[in-house]
C-alpha cells in the first residue's frame, strides 16, 4: 500500500503538511506539532486459526493530534498495512475532523491481515484480540474507531462486543459503523457517499456541469464506491459508464447499472465480466473521456505518471490519497476541479460522529434527519474551501488544508500547546 518510497503516504501527508505551514506563515515549533503523531500503539496479539494453530497478528493505532477532542477514525484489516499508511491515514482524519467543525482529533488504526483469506470465525478472533490489544488506549472520550478498508459493520459489532466486556458494561459509544440493532445510526451505511454527492452537486454548480447529462467513471466498488454509483443515479440521473475493482474494469458507452453490477460483484466477487459491458484496464478507466471519475479505492491512483492523461472535468475523491502532490499540480493546471479527499469523504465521520451523539442521549434520529444534518454540514465545508481557493488562487486540496490545519492551530493555541 506504501508503494515506493516516494508514494509513502506519510511522506506525503508530511509535504502537504509543510506547503500549508508555508501558506499559513506557521512557526517552526506549530510546524513541528504537526508533523508528527501524538501518540503511536504497535501491538502483536495471537489468534487461534480454524486448524488449530495459533498465527500472531501486528496491529496499529495512530492518534496524530487530539487538540479538538478524543481522536476519531477508522480500522483496516489489510495485507499490505504499513506503520506510515496507518500515520498519514491518522493525519488525514485529524484534518477531516476539522474540516467539518466536529469536536474531534484524528486517529486510524490497521491489522495487518488478509480478510479474503480467513473464515468469519478467525475474522472474529482477530476483531476481538485487536480490541484487547488496544483496548486501554480506546474509549468513547479517548480515541473511537470506525470501519474502513476491509472491515464492517459485523466487524464492529464484535469490537464493541469485546470492549463492553473488558469494561464490564455495554459501551457503545466507542465504536462507530456499528449494525443499526447495537446502536448504530441510520444512514451510516451510504454516508462517504452520500456525503460526496452533496459535494458534487455543489461543485457542478461551480463548473457550470449538468449532472443529469453526466457521464460518470467509478475506481474501486467497495463501500464507498458502490454507493456512490447507485447515488450518482438516483440523486442526479447521471450515466455511469465504467467501474472497476482490483481486479480488473467493465465499460459500456450506454450507461451501466449501479445495482446490476453489484450483484454480479456479490456472485463472482470482481465487477469483471459482467453482462453487456466489455472489460478493459484500471489505467484505461481513470484516462476515459467522462465528465466525473469518482476515486474510490485506495492511496495513490492518480500520480505524475498518469496525471496528464485524466480528462474528467470533476474528481470526486471518497478514497484517502489518492492524488500525490505532483499529480495534484497537474491537474490544477489543467482546469480540472478536484473535491479533495478529507473534503469529499467525511460524509462518513460525520454520520459517526451523529452516532456518538445519538448514543450519548440513547435517542435516535431517523434518515431524513441524518441526510438534511449531513447535508448542510457538507455544503457548508464545500463553499468554505472553494471561497479559500479562489481567494489565495491555490488548489482546491491546499484550500481545504488552510481551513482544517487553521482550525486545529487555533484549537492548540488556545489550549497553550504553541
Ligand atoms: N474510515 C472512514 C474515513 O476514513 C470513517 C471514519 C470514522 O467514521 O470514524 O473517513
Amino acid at each position: 500500500m506504501s508503494g515506493n518510497n516516494e508514494n509513502n503516504p506519510f511522506k506525503i501527508a508530511q509535504q502537504q503538511i509543510n506547503d500549508c505551514a508555508d501558506i499559513l506563515k506557521l512557526n517552526p515549533g506549530t510546524r513541528e506539532v504537526l508533523l508528527s503523531p501524538m501518540r503511536e500503539f504497535h501491538v502483536s496479539f495471537p489468534v487461534r486459526m480454524d486448524d488449530g494453530s495459533t498465527r500472531v497478528f501486528q496491529g496499529f493505532r495512530v492518534q496524530y493530534n487530539d487538540a479538538k477532542g478524543p481522536t476519531k477514525g477508522g480500522i483496516r484489516f489489510h495485507p499490505e498495512e504499513t506503520i506510515d499508511t496507518v500515520r498519514a491515514l491518522a493525519a488525514w482524519m485529524t484534518w477531516k475532523c476539522a474540516m467539518l467543525d466536529l469536536p474531534l482529533g484524528g486517529g486510524k488504526g490497521g491489522v495487518i491481515c488478509n480478510p479474503k483469506e480467513l473464515s468469519p470465525g478467525e475474522l472474529e478472533r482477530i476483531s476481538r484480540g485487536y480490541v484487547r490489544a488496544i483496548g486501554s488506549f480506546i474509549g468513547p472520550e479517548k480515541d473511537i474507531p470506525a470501519p474502513d478498508v476491509y472491515t464492517n459493520p459485523q466487524v464492529m459489532a464484535w469490537m464493541v462486543d469485546e470492549y463492553s466486556s473488558i469494561v464490564g458494561r455495554n459501551q457503545f459509544g466507542v465504536i462507530t459503523g456499528k449494525p443499526l440493532p447495537l446502536g448504530g445510526s441510520s444512514g451510516r451505511g451510504d454516508a462517504t457517499a452520500r456525503g460526496g454527492m452533496y459535494a458534487l452537486r455543489e461543485a457542478a454548480q461551480v463548473v457550470g456541469l449538468d449532472l443529469s447529462k453526466a457521464t460518470v467513471a467509478v475506481q474501486g466498488y467497495g463501500n464507498a464506491g458502490s454507493y456512490a454509483a447507485s447515488l450518482a443515479e438516483s440523486m442526479f440521473q447521471s450515466k455511469i459508464v465504467a467501474v472497476c475493482d482490483s481486479r480488473g474494469a467493465v465499460t459500456c458507452k450506454d450507461g451501466i447499472c449501479a445495482a446490476k453490477v453489484a450483484e454480479h460483484k456479490q456472485n463472482t466477487s470482481t465487477v469483471m465480466n459482467c453482462e453487456g459491458t466489455e472489460n478493459l484496464t484500471n489505467d484505461e478507466l481513470l484516462a476515459l473521456d467522462v465528465d466525473v471519475l469518482v476515486l474510490a479505492a485506495l492511496e495513490n491512483s492518480i500520480t505524475e505518471r498518469n496525471a496528464d492523461q485524466i480528462k474528467a472535468k470533476i474528481i470526486v475523491e471518497l478514497a484517502n490519497g489518492p492524488t500525490t502532490p505532483e499529480a495534484d499540480e497537474i491537474l490544477y493546471n489543467k482546469g480540472i476541479h478536484v473535491i479533495p479527499d478529507f473534503l469529499c469523504n467525511a460524509g462518513g465521520v460525520t454520520v459517526s460522529y451523529f452516532e456518538m451523539v445519538q448514543n450519548a442521549y440513547m435517542y435516535y434520529w431517523d434518515e431524513e434527519e441524518i441526510h438534511e444534518k449531513l447535508d448542510k454540514r457538507m455544503t457548508r465545508a464545500y463553499h468554505e474551501v472553494i471561497q479559500t481557493s479562489e481567494k489565495f488562487k491555490i488548489n482546491m486540496r491546499k484550500a481545504a488544508y488552510a481551513v482544517s490545519v487553521g482550525r486545529v492551530v487555533e484549537a492548540m493555541k488556545l489550549r497553550g500547546w504553541i
